[in-house]
């Protein structure tokens, strides 16, 4: 589980319908819709440090995919994606991150008690907070050990999982704290028909042969953004990335496993249920992939694909 922030590297201004407050006063009633019934949707964001200062990864598309959410969830948000989008800077630049993990997150707050949201208003807040590899740093050089969870993904016609809605992820908690108690990095989980989905917070890739395959939208998966991201990475490459369904064998057909996500990034995996994939450590795909992700998000090369945001710092306003 990913520990909380340690003081000194919070957001010390939260962001919260509109005002920044201080993270000791960024507190909701224990009646709040949300508590109950998880109904909140919310973004995971990276800004990372870069030459030219602090820069945040494909801002405007974690917004619109904030909408999209908010929109499935029927949540009218009082703000436009332009708005969010300019906060999310705001906050970096306010609290001094050289880099951090941004997290918008709308969610229902107290009206009448029940299921149905009468007459709870909807909030909005904008926190961040300094987060290095979410898999660990020695997970991202060496590769984790991965388990298939006992937890199935929701099937389609039930919570959505294309969406990041609040409640949805009490599944990839319970997938998360099971991964944990038996010693485990991850958990990958099948859908319903036993497909290989995705893990509890990231998106799967499987390197057979020099093909990369990873499972299509509308097979359970959450359209990730940084999967589409090293989609075209290696496209840039010239490699062939294929978008199809995967049964639970190809996790050990594979060559090279890795997962994708903004907290997670670009991890290999190097066994799953014990079992080794490839040599039991990073591949050269997912390697390449790796350092070509991190080359544009650090600025360590041109961000060719317009990915990047600059936050500016206090000393250096945002015009
Ligand atoms: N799947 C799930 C279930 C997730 O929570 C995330 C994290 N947002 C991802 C995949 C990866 O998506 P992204 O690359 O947009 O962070």
């Amino acid at each position: 589980m990913p520990k909380p922030p340690p003081p000194s590297r919070r957001a010390e201004a939260i962001w919260f319908d509109g005002d920044f407050v201080a993270w000791d006063e960024a507190n909701i009633h224990v009646l709040s819709h949300v508590i109950h019934y998880g109904s909140s949707v919310f973004e995971g964001i990276r800004c990372y440090r870069t030459p030219d200062g602090p820069k945040v990864f494909r801002l405007r598309d974690h917004v619109d995919r904030l909408f999209f959410s908010a929109r499935v969830a029927r949540m009218d948000v009082p703000h436009t994606p332009e708005e969010l989008t300019e906060v999310c800077l705001d906050v970096v630049a306010r609290n001094g991150f050289e880099e951090c993990y941004i997290r918008p997150v709308i969610f229902r707050g107290v009206g009448s008690m029940g299921l149905f949201p009468k007459d709870c208003p909807l909030h909005v807040v904008i926190a961040a907070w300094e987060w290095g590899a979410y898999l660990g740093a020695e997970g991202l050089e060496n590769g984790i050990d991965a388990m298939v969870s006992t937890w199935r993904k929701t099937p389609p016609g039930s919570i959505p999982t294309m969406i990041k809605m609040g409640g949805a992820y009490t599944l990839s908690t319970l997938a998360k704290m099971e991964a944990a108690r038996l010693g485990f990095s991850e958990a990958l989980l099948l859908d319903t028909e036993g497909r290989v989905a995705e893990g509890t917070g990231e998106n799967l890739f499987v390197v057979i042969d020099g093909k990369i395959l990873t499972p299509p939208l509308g097979y359970s998966i959450l359209g990730g953004i940084t999967r589409l991201s090293v989609m075209e990475l290696a496209r840039d490459r010239g490699m062939t990335v294929v978008e199809q369904p995967l049964t639970r064998e190809f996790l050990h057909l594979a060559d090279e496993l890795f997962l994708t996500g903004t907290a997670a990034e670009v991890t290999p995996i190097r066994s799953v249920d014990g079992i080794p994939i490839g040599a039991g450590k990073i591949g050269p795909v997912t390697k390449k992939l790796q350092s070509d992700f991190f080359d544009i998000v650090t600025g360590q090369v041109p961000d060719r694909h317009g990915w990047l945001t600059l936050a500016a710092t206090p000393e250096a306003p945002h015009p």
